[in-house]
């Protein structure tokens, strides 16, 4: 078996939420250990936007800046590996990675993020980002006066389209099956004359990402060039659930107003929490989770 080396605090996740949890605990001279497995949820997006100071910044150029800030403290250490095991005991937790290190901390940080789940649409997943996109603060404003559709049904649909019809003029929600509209609903996105088209999309024509037009399920063309799509999503790691970590209804980790999950020691922030998902959200929370758990272990001392 192998030594296990001993910190105060574990990070799962070196992004935004987990770099920004080492940073307040680097500054509090805590001994901290990110393992990061290096794929951001937004790594195939070109810009990152509505984030101040780097609005309009490369996503990965953020990230790389975060690391470096954060690694300038020397109780910050950072492995590039996966954590694939965790386990309680009575000095706190126990992880393990995939190259097969073992750690051992007295609190963990739970920033693993989620995973986005494709649909089954041709040329979907290589517009993810680009010109198929999930959030209108983030790319709404690049987007603009765009032929646009909505891939959303229901109130997730209509809360998409109040947001984006200022947007543009050009707008359109695919339901992907019988539209589930209040009579209320329809009469207003008719008056915004936003068309509904209950029907699938199966291929999403483009060009290195930039929707050229959609295709629907009957072969029939529509003329867009941006989509906005809701898509379901799972935790990328199952460690936090293993310990006995509780979810919400929809999937994130249920944690309190300080970031701190069910069980006692383990904290999670970032996109795995949050229904707001922005890099601002996982600073700020990443952040909060930093100074909860550096709290908590000064008043251990
Ligand atoms: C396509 C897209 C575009 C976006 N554009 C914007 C934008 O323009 N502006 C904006 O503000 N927000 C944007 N967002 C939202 C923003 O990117 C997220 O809110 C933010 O990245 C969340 O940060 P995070 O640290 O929680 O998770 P992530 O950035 O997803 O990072 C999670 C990290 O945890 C690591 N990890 C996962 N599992 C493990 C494990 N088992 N062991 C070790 N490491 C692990 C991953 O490798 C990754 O490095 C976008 C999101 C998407 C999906």
């Amino acid at each position: 078996m192998a030594a296990r080396k001993n910190f105060e605090v574990i990070i799962i996740g070196g992004s935004y939420a987990g770099l920004s949890a080492a940073l307040a605990l680097g500054r509090s001279l805590k001994k901290v250990l990110i393992i990061d497995g290096g794929v951001r949820c937004n790594h195939q997006t070109p810009h990152a936007h509505n984030f101040i100071t780097q609005d309009g910044v490369e996503p990965g150029v953020i990230a790389a800046r975060a690391r470096k800030d954060v690694l300038a403290y020397n109780t910050v250490n950072l492995i590039d590996d996966l954590a694939v095991a965790g386990e309680a005991n009575e000095e706190g937790f126990i992880i393990t990675t995939k190259s097969g290190a073992v750690y051992q901390a007295k609190k963990l940080i739970c920033a693993s993020g989620i995973k986005d789940m494709m649909p089954d649409i041709k040329g979907f997943s290589d517009c993810w980002g680009i010109s198929v996109v999930h959030c209108p603060y983030c790319h709404g404003y690049e987007l603009r006066n765009q032929k646009t559709a909505i891939m959303a049904n229901g109130e997730k649909a209509f809360h998409l389209a109040t947001l984006v019809h200022n947007l543009t003029d050009d707008l359109m929600i695919i339901t992907g099956g019988v539209a589930d509209f209040s009579q209320d609903q329809v009469a207003s996105l008719d008056s915004k004359n936003i068309k509904i088209i209950e029907a699938e999309l199966s291929e999403i024509a483009h060009e290195n990402g930039h929707v050229k037009h959609a295709v629907l399920k009957d072969g029939q063309k529509l003329a867009v060039n941006a989509i906005y799509a809701a898509v379901p999503f799972t935790q990328n790691s199952d460690i936090a659930l293993t310990l006995g970590c509780e979810l919400t209804e929809s999937g994130l980790l249920k944690v309190n107003g300080f970031q701190a999950t069910n069980v006692k020691g383990i904290y999670a922030c970032g996109d795995n929490t949050a229904m707001m998902r922005s890099i601002a959200s996982a600073v700020y929370t990443g952040n909060l989770a930093g100074a909860m758990v550096n709290k908590a272990l000064t008043f251990r001392e």
